[in-house]
């Protein structure tokens, strides 16, 4: 098996600039009328290029004008079903008045930044987060982004772990294939080798295992971990933490759970923290409040960013009170720790994902997603796995009867979903194969029935295309 876990799917493939002709489309939830990308949307298109990185030129040439619920519009008369939530952001749904209405009254107190000085609002967001988690995730610490909360959990780790074991205790465990942030640390904690390249002096202190997906890692017992450390010349003293995405983000991959709970059992023994990163599988994503309900386990801490605002930016660490305490005042801090106006979304975004019971729709529509998916899958040999729960899927596209994966293909099929009016990106990772479909979990049956709908054309197209190259 090939398996390119080294490719840059972005860099590879850019989306050219040149309007291509595309049918229109009209239907209550999705509307094109333009070529795509627009014409007259290229000049800014270009000022981006001129001024911004290339790395910026990953997502689809669409300029974002309005967004509302599980929608996203520009300003040339075309709107789309969006299926990337802002990638996974938006869980109680774009442009939400409820989130406006507060972040508004809030800037209106004049309040705008108090660096790590008190305020009511951060108080009220970290009380409302701890109740909402189980024992013993009962601190909470507020920073800016996902990046910055696993470096905080990193920090926690080799703080509690050298405490507890000597300096040698310092080894963060994580999982080939993992995404956790492009910070020197939270990316030397990802398993994706070409995205760190730039940091040279890799720290020995992280170490990657494969991770127990039941597709590219077929052995998904916990039997083999202590093996795989050693080979990698770990010892259990060693380990400081555990740190794992809840779910893989590049292809929406979980654990199996006897392999969670022995993982769990295993980290109590050794005094090694598990740490759970619920970036992506937070507030309601996964068709539970915490993605790690599934497992029937508890972590020791939890790193939160995206979901929990549904807009602006703000990012959270939540862990056992003893864990969290190990710093002495002043010496973890963050100059927008719980800013008072991104505190003001959190709590409104929060709210609407309870009073809502967004778990409970994103739970009802992912069992939908998940069996029209398991079905496409069946009548597409070039679809070689599909995982996810709630809302969430990866669909991972290979050449038929083999694991290579295909990413022209899946780059074709995210391009047809686009100008059929389905809007979602590619991940990063195994040459950019995995489609990914994480729509704002307030979409309802109808707007899901017709998105997979789009899916299933995109896919047939792209498939009869590339079979046509082949003749
Ligand atoms: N952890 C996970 C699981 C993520 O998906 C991401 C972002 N894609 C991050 C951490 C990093 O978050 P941010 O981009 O906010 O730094």
């Amino acid at each position: 098996m090939i398996l390119d876990n080294k490719g840059y799917p972005n860099m590879a493939r850019q989306y050219s600039l040149t309007p291509r002709r595309v049918p229109p489309v009209d239907t209550q939830y999705r509307r094109i009328v333009t070529e795509i990308p627009v014409p007259e949307s290229i000049p800014i298109l270009e000022k981006l290029h001129r001024y911004e990185p290339v790395a910026m030129q990953g997502q689809p040439p669409i300029i974002w004008d309005r967004a509302e619920g599980f929608q996203v519009a520009d300003r040339w008369g075309n709107r789309w079903i969006d299926w990337s939530s802002g990638v996974l952001i938006t869980n109680a749904g774009h442009g939400r008045q409820e989130i406006v209405d507060a972040v508004v009254r809030q800037a209106q107190s004049h309040l705008l930044t108090n660096y790590c000085f008190p305020s009511e609002i951060r108080a009220q967001l970290v009380e409302r987060i701890a109740h909402l988690l189980p024992a013993p995730l009962k601190k909470v610490f507020l920073l800016t982004t996902g990046s910055e909360t696993v470096e905080c959990a990193i920090k926690l780790c080799r703080t509690h772990g050298v405490k507890l074991g000597g300096r040698e205790k310092n080894v963060i465990v994580s999982y080939e294939k993992a995404f956790h942030g492009r910070t020197l640390g939270s990316q030397q904690a990802g398993g994706i080798p070409a995205l760190k390249e730039w940091i040279v002096n890799l720290d020995p202190g992280f170490v990657q295992i494969p991770f127990p997906d039941g597709f590219w890692t077929e052995d998904t017992s916990f039997a083999c971990f202590e093996r795989r450390l050693a080979e990698r010349g770990v010892t259990p003293a060693q380990v400081a933490g555990v740190v794992l995405e809840t779910y893989q983000g590049g292809s929406a991959a979980f654990a199996p759970v006897p392999y969670m709970q022995a993982l769990r059992e295993w980290c109590t023994r050794h005094g090694a923290l598990l740490v759970c990163d619920e970036v992506q599988a937070g507030f309601g994503r996964c068709g539970k409040m915490w993605g790690f309900e599934h497992y029937g386990i508890v972590p020791d801490l939890t790193c939160f960013g995206k979901g929990i605002s549904s807009s602006l930016p703000i990012a959270a660490v939540a862990g056992r009170p003893d864990v969290m305490d190990l710093h002495p005042p002043g010496s973890m801090t963050s100059t927008h720790t719980g800013n008072p106006v991104c505190c003001a979304a959190a709590l409104a975004s929060i709210d609407l994902v309870m009073r809502e019971n967004l778990a409970g729709n994103a739970r009802v529509m992912g069992e939908l997603m998940h069996r029209k998916l398991h079905e496409l899958k069946a009548r597409t040999p070039q679809i070689g796995w599909v995982d996810g729960k709630g809302l969430v899927a990866g669909v991972t596209c290979v050449k038929p009867g083999t694991k290579d994966p295909d990413g022209d293909l899946a780059w074709e099929v995210v391009r047809g979903c686009i100008e059929r009016g389905v809007l979602m990106f590619s991940p990063v990772g195994f040459g950019g194969a995995t489609v990914k479909i994480c729509p704002p979990l307030v979409i309802h049956e109808e707007a899901l029935r017709e998105s997979l709908q789009v899916l299933e054309e995109a896919f047939a197209e792209a498939t009869a295309a590339v079979s046509a190259a082949a003749v």
